[in-house]
């Protein structure tokens, strides 16, 4: 209830106000925040994956412009010699204005990645959008094979299914790659598990389901028991350090971060930047008012 006050009454903060706890989970404006961040990140032997903020455009012009954004993106990354990759969300470039049109900004965004040997994880988004982003990376996983990924959410009863209904892409030569997460969107119950107890399971069962089949996987969790329970489906299959990494947001958790980076894990932490991380920050307060725990948290209790 008090989670739900607070995030519905943050948006009419001053922006000041705002950027006290958005700061802690994004790199800042800038590219050069962005490349500032990475660097550190990389200097401590995490990799990272970088993300424009911006989704749920309203025209194809502001498509066109996130589609050259990330062009910049990656030439600068590779310039700047950054170890990481690139994460995108469809909706930022019309999925739901014009799916051709972000098939075709998608694909140039992959090809110019698969051009430098790098990759693009496609984020997942709403329930609503989640065939069309499936059917997406499918289109795009048949042109660019070890270039692009897709996100999984445990939180949604389908899932299971869907990871089975994908295996026709998996090959011992170039194994698909999933990134594996609770999901933070708000979904209805009949489509979306919702107890914690429930997530977990699944998110675990979807996980064993993973590493039996020889899939790769970045195991994107800030949850304890979800880390240990992965490192025991690690050993239990004794999976390759080669089929799976452990994956976080910038700013969140970096205890724990460092505990499973000093297990000998490979770690890369989401580093999103960009002029919208005010629309940002507020649209996750009002999908999922359970964050606006963790940024009061941010404000008041430091370190
Ligand atoms: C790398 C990465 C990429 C992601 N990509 C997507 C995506 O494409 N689509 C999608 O729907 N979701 C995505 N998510 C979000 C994800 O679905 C979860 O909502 C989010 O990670 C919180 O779930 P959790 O597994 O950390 O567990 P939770 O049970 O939510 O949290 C476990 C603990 O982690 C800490 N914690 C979690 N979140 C925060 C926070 N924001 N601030 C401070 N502490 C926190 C708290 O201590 C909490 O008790 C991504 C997450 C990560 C790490």
């Amino acid at each position: 209830m008090f989670n739900k006050f607070i995030a519905a009454i943050l948006p009419y903060f001053p922006k000041k106000f705002i950027w006290i706890f958005s700061r802690a989970y994004i790199s800042g404006e800038t590219i050069d925040d962005a490349m500032r961040v990475s660097k550190e990140l990389n200097s401590k032997n995490i990799k990272v994956t970088l993300d424009v903020l911006g989704e749920f455009i309203k025209t194809l012009e502001e498509a066109e412009e996130n589609k050259k954004e990330y062009l910049n993106l990656i030439d600068v990354s590779f310039k700047n010699h950054i170890n990481g990759n690139f994460s995108v969300k469809p909706t930022s470039f019309g999925l739901l204005i014009d799916k051709e049109v972000c098939y075709t900004h998608i694909r140039e965004i992959v090809a110019k990645a698969a051009s430098l040997k790098s990759f693009i994880r496609i984020d997942m988004e709403d329930s609503p959008t989640t065939d069309d982003e499936i059917a997406l990376f499918r289109r795009l996983k048949a042109e660019f094979p070890a270039n692009v990924g897709l996100v999984l959410q445990a939180y949604l009863k389908r899932t299971y299914n869907d990871l089975e209904q994908m295996m026709d892409l998996n090959s011992p030569e170039i194994p698909v790659n999933y990134r594996l997460c609770k999901g933070i969107y708000v979904e209805h119950e009949s489509i979306a598990y919702k107890k914690y107890e429930d997530i977990n399971q699944h998110y675990l069962e979807d996980l064993e389901y993973i590493f039996k089949n020889k899939i790769y996987v970045g195991i994107a969790t800030h949850d304890k028991p979800l880390i240990e329970g992965a490192y025991r489906l690690i050993k239990k299959y004794n999976v390759p350090k080669n089929m799976y990494e452990f994956q976080m947001l910038y700013g969140v958790t970096p205890k724990l971060r460092e505990s499973v980076v000093n297990e000998g894990h490979n770690m890369r932490v989401y580093v999103p930047f960009g002029k919208q991380w005010f629309g940002y920050s507020t649209r996750r307060l009002k999908e999922n008012p359970k964050m606006a725990s963790h940024i009061i948290k941010a404000v008041f209790y430091k370190g």
